[in-house]
């Protein structure tokens, strides 16, 4: 095996192959292998430093102190590390057996990973010149449709929260943190424009389900996991971590508790305990792993540069909205009719801090989210759109599926409007389309390659209804291709 084609291997992956004159050639760049220690088998990279004992055996600082701590319970006299074995808790091996190796075989170690070479292509939107807000909705409005005042409030936000970063508070003033908090129905696109908005800017981004997290202690996970999460998706990078964004979905489900004398271990107390991580605090997070433990190294990440955006349905808060806005209504002189409201669409628009209060968020959690916006509820029409007009729309995707396989595949304008029509009716926003579409497109891209004829496929609304199938044309007929004659056949 040539060292070249060894340069094709994983870079963790065991080398369990290595010849004799290949170790010869290694020796050079032992520099490129991690120590592993010689108990838990864990790398330099994930257990630290390693101690060197003779025989070139490494161990590392944990399984070192444990080794100790047994020997101090046993009353074991410490000293002669060769005569370790036997000891009870302890599963050493007989270090004197390796006397007479020179090295730990090549097998037990690690490649070193190399640093990762920057194939990615820069950023849209670099934040180091921060972007101005208008070029950040720019960016935004290639992916999501509709939403116009989210998309500007957002930017302005996201504006602000990097030049926040940027300046220093020298004169004394400092700049409010941008966090934000989103309202909308569930498949608006509230994730959606978060990871977009991350994508376009190129920080990690950690999305969080607040559902998941209890109190610390409590079965769940944990508020700083979603710190964890962060680091994570930021390679470990704690600097490019404390530039992030983390994402909490279903806010609304840590609402307050009414009437509840239990202690409200997932709902109000993670609220609280979220609150010094929205305003800026040290975390102490472990590398690599979810959960802290005596094996994980500690990282600290600082909170205060990230941003947070929460989100949430908040169903029934309509109703409060309303109720709030005929109560003003309805008093002095300009009494107005009690039903004033009931028609009004897209009445979250009017949302104000005392209706989430009232809701159940607590006024302390609200004070650290001091962006507060709707996003729209998606009609039939933005439904339409959103099929076709991204830029990586659903169509779009399929068109360019099909396009390997040299099919064109069109879609009549009837046929999106009944797709949209359906996922209306399914009330969870956009996330019905690719469920609807998958289910038609299946038999499609299954028949389809079996005939290597077929040039053109069009998708109709009779199709779409289960009332007929679709247009199918065939290669090299130009009559056919444009539709006119071409066949129906039932896919
Ligand atoms: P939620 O509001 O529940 O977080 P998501 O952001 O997960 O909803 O939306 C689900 C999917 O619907 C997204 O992955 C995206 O493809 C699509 N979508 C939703 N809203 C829009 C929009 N305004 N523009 C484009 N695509 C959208």
């Amino acid at each position: 095996m040539k060292m070249d084609d060894k340069e094709k291997f994983d870079d963790t992956e065991l080398d369990t192959s290595v010849s004799e004159q290949e170790a010869e050639v290694q020796k050079d760049d032992d520099n490129d292998y991690e120590d592993i220690c010689y108990i838990c088998r864990r790398p330099e990279s994930k257990a630290g430093k390693m101690i060197k004992i003779p025989s070139n055996i490494c161990i590392c600082s944990d399984c070192m102190q444990k080794t100790f701590d047994s020997m101090n319970h046993t009353g074991f006299p410490m000293g002669d590390f060769g005569n370790m074995n036997g000891m009870p808790n302890i599963s050493l091996v007989n270090l004197s057996d390796l006397q007479n190796m020179n090295m730990v075989p090549k097998s037990q170690k690690l490649k070193k990973k190399k640093p990762k070479e920057d194939k990615k292509a820069a950023p849209v939107l670099d934040i180091k010149s921060i972007p101005a807000p208008h070029k950040i909705k720019a960016s935004l409005d290639e992916y999501v449709v509709g939403q116009e005042k989210a998309k500007k409030v957002m930017s302005v936000a996201v504006y602000n929260h990097y030049k926040r970063i940027a300046c220093d508070n020298l004169d004394g003033i400092e700049i409010e943190k941008s966090n934000m908090l989103m309202v909308g129905p569930t498949g608006s696109g509230k994730t959606y424009m978060v990871k977009t908005l991350a994508k376009l800017l190129d920080v990690p981004l950690a999305i969080a389900d607040a559902t998941s997290l209890t109190e610390a202690g409590y079965i769940g996970d944990d508020i700083e996991s979603v710190v964890s999460k962060l680091l994570a998706a930021a390679d470990n990078d704690v600097e490019r971590a404390e530039h992030g964004i983390i994402f909490i979905d279903e806010i609304d489900k840590i609402a307050k508790k009414k009437n509840t004398n239990q202690r409200d271990v997932s709902g109000e107390s993670v609220q609280q305990g979220m609150l010094k991580l929205l305003e800026g605090a040290e975390i102490e997070v472990p590398v690599g792993a979810n959960s802290k433990n005596a094996m994980v190294p500690m990282v600290t990440v600082n909170t205060k540069d990230i941003l947070f955006i929460c989100g949430g349905a908040f169903p029934d808060l309509e109703g409060i909205i309303k109720e709030r806005l005929n109560k003003h209504s309805s008093m002095g002189f300009q009494a107005d009719l009690k039903d004033k409201y009931d028609k009004e669409e897209n009445l979250l628009h009017q949302v104000a801090v005392e209706d989430i209060r009232k809701y159940g968020m607590i006024p302390e959690f609200l004070g650290r989210l001091p962006i507060i916006f709707a996003l729209d509820a998606l009609s039939e029409d933005m439904l339409v759109r959103i099929l076709e007009e991204p830029k990586n729309a659903i169509i779009k995707q399929y068109k360019k599926l099909l396009a390997m396989d040299e099919v064109k595949l069109e879609f009549e304008p009837e046929a999106l409007r009944a797709i949209a029509r359906k996922a209306k009716k399914k009330d969870v926003g956009a996330r019905a389309l690719r469920a609807i579409i998958e289910e038609f497109m299946l038999d499609i891209m299954y028949e389809i390659p079996k005939d290597d004829n077929i040039g053109t496929v069009t998708i109709t609304e009779d199709y779409i209804e289960n009332k007929g199938g679709p247009v199918i044309a065939m290669r090299g007929c130009p009559e056919l291709e444009d539709n006119s004659t071409a066949s129906t056949a039932g896919v």
